[in-house]
């Protein structure tokens, strides 16, 4: 029997982020120039990591239901998108400038971080007052601090060659607002009737005054979101022509539903149910656009974070899109002859913080090991084969045809470096389920040891019989 190991958990986000860096998951961008704060490249093993979170959100979102299809839009954008869905008034942070040092802050972060004062969906004013009146000053310097003031986030540009207020776009801050611009053309070219969704992963980008935590708070992202239209539900307060639905309301069903589908989505992809919890938004701190909001949140190191929120929109988006283009964005319900306009519940998952949620959840320190527990399917390999010895032309040969063959099927690696204890715990700690070793029996019987990454147990396996082995194992 073996000896039960310790496991240690990770202790800092720091630890974290040199680990990634030394294994190729994660790198700081521009790093021979200094760096840039809040940006990121994702490193030959992150790359793959992220793909397969992507994959498996698209499959479960997307490829598994007939009401959901996806589209793939622009990230330079026309500014009326951001007028209309009121993000150049309000996407906003409360911004203090250090008067001596010139350093910026966020003053709901220092109310937070300095007075343990939650400030949400507090006016300038109020915030101003109160770090006047508690007296707190810059934190680097003690200098004193400007008024509070509004702070945009979104990054502007240019389009075409002069640079004037007439042609000003933005990069998005959210792949939501293109979903609802192609909310007509996808429903009349793809023959959608209520309820739908329509869904994208892509980029989007916020001029954070202050990233932190790694890969938490970036000004570069990556987003998966998903808008469900519905009809408006009987307790709308909307005056349209909507069709009524018996009971309770339509939006509160369609919420309860895809926060239970979220939450399972993370659970079924390994992460522990004691590090996932709900946290509901007070009416206070709901957003310009928001009826309803609840956050998945992680236990990462540092406390508890967002890693998706799930909104009841309402008709906020598709109703200011029609008021400040001019065009119909209604739905017409056949059975009903009713036009309305469609409500929405949106589910809104941040790539980079799942993947960092994933990570924070698998990476494990044990006695002799640090091993990296992903659940296989999102693994960057699915397995790593080795000859045992690397001067034994039969072997070399044989291991070499396994590989070719499983290939065909698998994300899978080679390693010939004929140190089979090194090949293990650098497969271990990038997350490989299965090591398979060709050795000198292989030969006479024709199978190979296969090596699993959790109980280090080891079992022959027929070659003949792997790739239909693995294929149960991934499943
Ligand atoms: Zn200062």
């Amino acid at each position: 029997m073996q000896t039960p190991q310790i496991v240690q958990p990770i202790k800092s986000i720091d630890e974290l982020a040199s680990f990634c860096k030394r294994a190729g998951f994660v790198f700081p961008s521009f790093e021979i120039y200094g760096g840039m704060a809040g940006f990121y490249d994702y490193g030959p093993r992150g790359v793959e990591l992220k793909n397969n979170i992507k994959a498996q959100w698209w499959k479960s979102i997307v490829q598994d239901r007939e009401d959901v299809v996806g589209i793939d839009a622009v990230t330079v954008n026309h500014p009326k998108v951001w007028e209309a869905s009121g993000h150049v008034a309000s996407f906003t942070d409360p911004l203090v400038d250090c008067k001596n040092c010139k350093s910026r802050f966020r003053a709901d972060t220092l109310a937070k971080d300095i007075l343990d004062a939650d400030v949400a969906g507090s006016d300038l004013k109020t915030v101003t007052e109160l770090l006047k009146k508690t007296n707190v000053r810059c934190p680097k310097c003690k200098g004193e601090l400007t008024e509070a003031r509004k702070y945009n986030l979104m990054f502007k540009t240019h389009v075409g060659p002069i640079e004037s207020d007439e042609n000003v776009a933005y990069l998005r801050p959210e792949t939501a607002q293109l979903i609802y611009l192609n909310f007509k053309l996808v429903q009349d070219s793809a023959r959608l009737k209520l309820p739908f969704g329509i869904a994208q992963i892509g980029r989007a980008y916020r001029n954070e005054i202050a990233p932190r935590d790694f890969l938490f708070r970036v000004r570069e992202f990556e987003q998966m979101e998903m808008q469900y239209f519905i009809k408006p539900g009987a307790q709308s307060e909307q005056s349209s022509a909507a069709p009524r639905t018996k009971g309770a309301s339509e939006n509160k069903k369609f919420f309860e539903q895809w926060k239970k589908e979220r939450m399972n989505w993370y659970l079924s992809l390994g992460i522990k149910k004691e590090n996932l919890r709900f946290r509901e938004h007070k009416k206070n701190e709901l957003s310009h656009y928001a009826k309803a909001a609840a956050d998945i949140e992680y236990n990462f190191p540092w406390g508890w974070g967002e890693i998706e929120g799930i909104h009841d929109r309402g008709d906020w988006d598709l109703s200011q899109h029609s008021k400040v283009s001019g065009k119909d964005l209604s739905y017409f319900d056949d059975e009903k002859k009713a036009r309305f306009v469609p409500h929405v519940i949106e589910v809104s998952a941040g790539v980079d913080r799942a993947f960092l949620a994933f990570m924070c959840d698998a990476y494990k320190t044990e006695k002799e090991r640090i091993v990296l527990k992903l659940n296989p399917k999102l693994a960057p390999i699915k397995a790593a084969v080795f000859p045992l010895v690397r001067n034994d032309k039969r072997i070399v040969k044989s291991a070499g045809n396994v590989f070719n063959e499983l290939k065909k099927k698998f994300a899978v690696f080679y390693d010939a470096s004929g140190n089979i204890g090194k090949s293990y715990r650098r497969q271990d700690e990038i997350g490989t389920p299965f090591c398979i070793t060709v050795d000198f029996d292989s030969l006479k019987k024709k199978d190979v040891t296969v090596r699993d990454r959790d109980t280090m147990k080891q079992k022959r396996v027929k070659i003949k019989e792997l790739t239909g082995y693995l294929e149960k194992q991934l499943r």
